[in-house]
This record gives structure tokens, C-alpha cells and sequence, in this order.
């Protein structure tokens, strides 16, 4: 048993960022393989040559074109099995968590979601010490891992996607797994709604509504203002109750986290599990009538005012630069 193999989710642009986060976080490890499901697009090896990977492992399949957590799982242990590495790890979003949760079941060995702090050298014998969220990131739990088999998915926005030496062709391995077509009863075809081109998870700039907003129409103005800065609209989980915006634009516990350069929160009171999801921006501008909400408070530029007024002039001034 040795090496690293990663779990790398890619789309048409090529490998997914979160991915790239847990090579990076990877990276220095020797003998570090990835695995796709579905055909890599061009350039992927090279991409992920950068992310320091030294050989691709493509499962292809009839039964594996959309995403089907268990038919992915069994591709992945039937490889596992086959290249017998130490460490396997995932990005940890939706897919990376629950095909690794499948994997783990299927191996009958632990698996530690979401990390932000690995520790594999110098910990003793007792295992991998390592700093996971729990409570949806409210909470960091110490934990040691002690299991032979090291599975792990890594936290998102944990590090910047870096890479770490040049791109290069890797050698690209077709891995035949024998999948029984009972294991893609669940199947899902990924809807990704996309401002401006532009991912929520990704973006550089948010800009969210939350109950103050009013009204599905209210998130017009919102609109604009992404588009215009090339960013993202977001929502709290009041506005997808409500029906204002679908949930993939929801930000939080149980949506979307994000980390971009700025979040503008309108009318978003800031509750924890709202917080959570924006917590990692790198500035928050909070625009609320309330100056004692909690996302005024801990934001680093807070205006007073009514979002219907706010934005607008907001929006009039950076159309007019
Ligand atoms: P409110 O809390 O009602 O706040 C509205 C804010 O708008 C207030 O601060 C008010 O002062 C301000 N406001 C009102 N009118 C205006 C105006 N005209 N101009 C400017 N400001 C105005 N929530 C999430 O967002 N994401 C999640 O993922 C999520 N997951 C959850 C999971 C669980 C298990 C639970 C129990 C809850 C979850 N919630 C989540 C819900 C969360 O607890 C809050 O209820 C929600 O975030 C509140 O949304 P809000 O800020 O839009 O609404």
C-alpha cells in the first residue's frame, strides 16, 4: 500500500477548482495519481501534471455519463483495489463527499469529511491527526485517523489552488471497471444555473439577497450589479423557501460556501448558518437597515439603508466608471 490517489471532478473548462485545492494540498506527496470519471477534456493531464500528479486513471463507462454516486463508487474501489494506494482523498463539496462516502462504505474503512488541517509526518504511531469541520463549519473537531487506508475529502477554499511545477504530459490509463447497471438507478444530471458565465463557488464577486430584497423581481437589481463586476448572484435560505431563487444559488450550511474577494450581503440578517456559507470572503460589505444585525456587525463595510435605495445608486455609480 502506498501513494496518493485523488478523486478529480472536472467539467468542460477542465479539472473543478476544489479539486485542484486537494492537490494542492497533496502536492509534495510522492507517487500522486488521479482518477476522472468520463472523458477528461483537453489539456487535463497537463493541468493536473502542474498539480504535481504523475499518472491519470480514466474509468469510461456507459453507465457512468451522468453522475451516479454508486456506479463512480464501485469504479473507484475496483481501482483502489487495483493500485492499492495509502491515501485517497476528494474534494470536499457535494459529489467528493458523497462518492467518497460510497467508497468508504463499499471498502468498509473510516473516512474523514471535510478537512482543513492534515497531518500525516511526525505524529506518532496513533494514525493522521487531523482538523475537520463539523456542524456544517460551525465547528472544528480534532480527530485522529487510524485506519491503514487514509480516506479523506479536503474542506473547500481550505488553500488557492496552486500549482507546483511545470505542465507536462502524463501517461492516461483507461481503467475498465465492472459496473452492474443496478448500481445507476440513481442518476443525476447536473443543473448549474450561472451568472455571467460566472460559477457561485468561484466567482470573485457575490452579490446575495437575503429577505430584505422582497420579492423575486427585487433580484433585478442584483443582477445588474453581478453582471457588471463579472460576478455571481447568491441568496439566503429565506429567499429559496420563498421561491424568489432556485437552491442553487443559496449560500450557507446547507447551500453553496464561498470565498470570493468581496460578498455583498443585501438585506441578509447574517444568522449562523448563513454566515458560515460567506465567512471565508475576503471582505463583506453588509448593505441592511438594521446596524445591529449580525452580518453588519461583522462585516467590513456596512451601509444603512434600504437595499431598493442602496442599490441602485450602487449600481448607477459603477456604471458610471
Ligand atoms: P432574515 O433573518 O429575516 O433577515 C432579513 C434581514 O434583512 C434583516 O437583517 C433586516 O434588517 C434586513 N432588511 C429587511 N428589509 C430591508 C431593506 N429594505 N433593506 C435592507 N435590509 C433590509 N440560511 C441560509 O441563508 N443558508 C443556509 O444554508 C441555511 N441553512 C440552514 C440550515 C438549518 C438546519 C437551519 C435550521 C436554518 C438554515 N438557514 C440557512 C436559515 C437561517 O437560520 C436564517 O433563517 C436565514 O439565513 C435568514 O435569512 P435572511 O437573512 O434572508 O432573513
Amino acid at each position: 500500500m502506498s501513494g496518493v490517489l485523488g478523486f478529480v471532478e472536472h467539467g468542460p473548462a477542465g479539472p473543478e477548482r476544489l479539486s485542484l485545492e486537494m492537490l494542492t494540498v497533496a502536492a509534495g506527496d510522492d507517487g500522486v495519481e488521479a482518477v476522472v470519471v468520463g472523458q477528461p477534456g483537453a489539456g487535463t493531464s497537463e493541468q493536473l501534471c502542474a498539480f504535481g500528479v504523475d499518472r491519470l486513471h480514466v474509468i469510461d463507462h456507459d453507465l457512468v455519463g451522468d453522475y451516479a454516486p454508486e456506479a463512480w463508487a464501485e469504479g473507484l474501489r475496483q481501482l483502489i483495489a487495483t493500485r492499492d494506494p495509502e491515501v485517497v482523498l476528494a474534494g470536499g463539496g457535494e459529489h467528493g463527499n458523497e462518492v467518497m462516502a460510497h467508497v468508504a462504505a463499499r471498502l468498509d474503512e473510516p473516512l474523514a469529511t471535510n478537512c482543513v488541517v492534515l497531518t500525516p509526518e511526525g505524529t506518532g504511531t496513533d494514525g493522521w491527526h487531523l482538523t475537520r469541520l463539523r456542524w456544517g463549519g460551525i465547528l472544528y473537531e480534532d480527530a485522529v485517523l487510524t485506519s491503514d487506508r487514509k480516506l479523506a475529502t479536503i474542506a473547500p477554499h481550505v488553500v488557492e489552488p496552486v500549482p507546483s511545477r511545470a505542465a507536462a504530459q502524463v501517461p492516461v490509463e483507461a481503467f475498465a471497471a465492472e459496473l452492474d447497471p443496478v448500481l445507476a438507478r440513481t442518476r443525476v444530471r447536473d443543473r448549474t444555473t450561472r451568472s455571467a458565465g460566472v460559477s457561485l463557488a468561484t466567482a470573485p464577486v457575490v452579490v446575495s439577497g437575503g429577505r430584505g430584497v422582497g420579492s423575486a423581481e427585487g433580484f433585478a437589481v442584483l443582477e445588474e450589479l453581478a453582471e457588471l463586476v463579472g460576478g455571481a448572484v447568491g441568496c439566503s435560505r429565506v429567499v429559496t423557501n420563498n421561491g424568489w431563487r432556485p437552491h442553487s444559488d443559496q449560500v450557507g450550511q446547507t447551500g453553496t460556501r464561498v470565498a470570493p474577494d468581496l460578498y455583498v450581503a443585501c438585506g441578509i440578517s447574517g444568522a449562523t448558518q448563513h454566515w458560515v456559507g460567506c465567512m471565508n470572503a475576503k471582505a463583506i460589505l453588509a448593505i441592511n437597515t438594521d446596524p445591529e444585525a449580525p452580518m453588519v456587525t461583522r462585516a467590513d463595510y456596512a451601509v444603512i439603508g434600504d437595499v431598493h435605495e442602496v442599490l441602485p445608486a450602487l449600481v448607477e455609480e459603477v456604471r458610471s466608471r
